[in-house]
């Protein structure tokens, strides 16, 4: 028997909650999980911000545990090994996308780590704020030894969804890069473009941040509460990762892109982007989006995390603080993830 936590209902807050996890499967892996991350998404889908969901919810795709058994054909893990799991657990393994490492992408959809039925079409996907896991050993990646794991957790989310886009356009030195939003994910958005050399930017709409911002190597940091201050920013980057979780008038960030720069959508409101057109081709400027990373991508960012000692500044949490982690999150005053010490389950 599986211990966790789960919201049964939209509006009930979460509980403990007992469930059977799969028995394994030749290929598969179980693990004893040691963290979770509490991802901002995670309190979208409880609360049905996104649409409806599936009840009982077990959230949580921020996975860091530790191997205890193998299925008969697993060749990537051995028991002890200290594995990582993230948002999503499988895909249709045989599309363009699958078959080049970007299952995000994949064309029959990724099946999420939790609120969502598993491939069979029948069983239900019950999510990391447990105390263990089962894993097709495909859809897990190897975790470094040497960083603290409460640390490693929020990279499995937050840390790839920001390390991807960062590398899809090609932050280095030279680059102008501004992160909105030091919550959770800009956070690592910081600590990843400083570490690629890029000059990073916070724009947030909380002063009392500024000081860690710096601490975690960005070289400025402007809270955007005036039209001076977007006035200040006029054309001055080349790239915006726009993490922030609430509704937003994007063309104001817009105009701060220089020609042919990128905002690149990330949080995920719940309302569409109203985007002046004179704003984009005035300057060419462009606006993408960016899901998370694939399978390849979670294992070179996790590399990157070793080699550069980078982790997640985490504030750690027994199970019975969920339901206060959520409403701490909503209100932007968290220092910059909750993780949740699965040993409280
Ligand atoms: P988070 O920890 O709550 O951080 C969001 C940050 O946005 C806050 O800390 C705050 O930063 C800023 N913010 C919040 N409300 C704001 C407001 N009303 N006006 C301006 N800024 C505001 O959330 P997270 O876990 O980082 O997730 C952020 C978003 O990304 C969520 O929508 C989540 O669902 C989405 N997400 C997307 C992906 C993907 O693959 N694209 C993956 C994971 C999550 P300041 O205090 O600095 O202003
Ligand atoms: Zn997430
Ligand atoms: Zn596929």
């Amino acid at each position: 028997m599986s211990k966790g936590y789960a919201a049964l209902t939209a509006e009930a807050p979460l509980e403990p909650f007992s469930f059977e996890r799969r028995s394994l499967r030749d290929s598969d892996v179980a693990l004893d999980i040691l963290f979770a991350g509490i991802c901002h998404s995670d309190i979208h889908q409880v609360r049905q911000e996104w649409g409806p969901s599936l009840f009982p919810m077990v959230p949580g795709h921020e996975i860091v545990g530790r191997v205890t058994a193998i299925g008969s054909s697993v060749s990537k893990f051995a028991v002890g090994d200290l594995i990582g799991v993230g948002v999503f657990i499988d895909s249709c393994r045989k599309c363009p996308q699958c078959l080049s490492g970007l299952q995000q992408y994949c064309v029959e959809g990724m099946t999420g780590t939790y609120n969502t039925l598993e491939r069979d079409g029948s069983s239900v996907a019950y999510g990391g704020y447990s105390d263990s896991f089962v894993i097709d050993e495909g859809y897990a990646v190897t975790v470094p030894e040497t960083l603290p794991l409460e640390g490693v957790a929020p990279l499995m989310c937050a840390g790839v969804t920001l390390y991807s886009p960062l590398k899809h356009w090609k932050a280095g030195p030279g680059t102008r890069v501004a992160v909105m939003g030091l919550g959770g994910l800009g956070h690592m958005g910081v600590k990843f473009a400083h570490a690629l050399g890029a000059h990073v930017t916070v724009l947030s709409h909380s002063e009392g941040k500024r000081a860690d911002a710096l601490a975690m190597g960005a070289d400025a940091f402007v809270v955007m509460n005036s039209d001076a201050a977007f006035a200040g920013l006029a054309n001055s980057f080349d790239l915006i990762l726009n993490t922030v979780s609430a509704n937003l008038e994007l063309t104001k960030y817009l105009n701060l892109l220089d020609v042919d720069g990128t905002l690149v959508v990330i949080g995920l409101p719940t309302q569409p982007y109203t985007v002046g057109a004179g704003t984009l081709l005035g300057k060419r400027r462009s606006i993408g989006g960016s899901m998370i990373g694939g399978i390849p991508e979670l294992q070179e960012m996790l590399d990157f995390c070793g080699k550069h000692n980078i982790v997640s500044e985490v504030e750690v949490i027994a199970a019975d603080y969920i339901n206060t982690a959520y409403d701490r999150t909503v209100a932007s005053d968290v220092k910059y993830r909750f993780v949740i010490d699965a040993s409280t389950f």
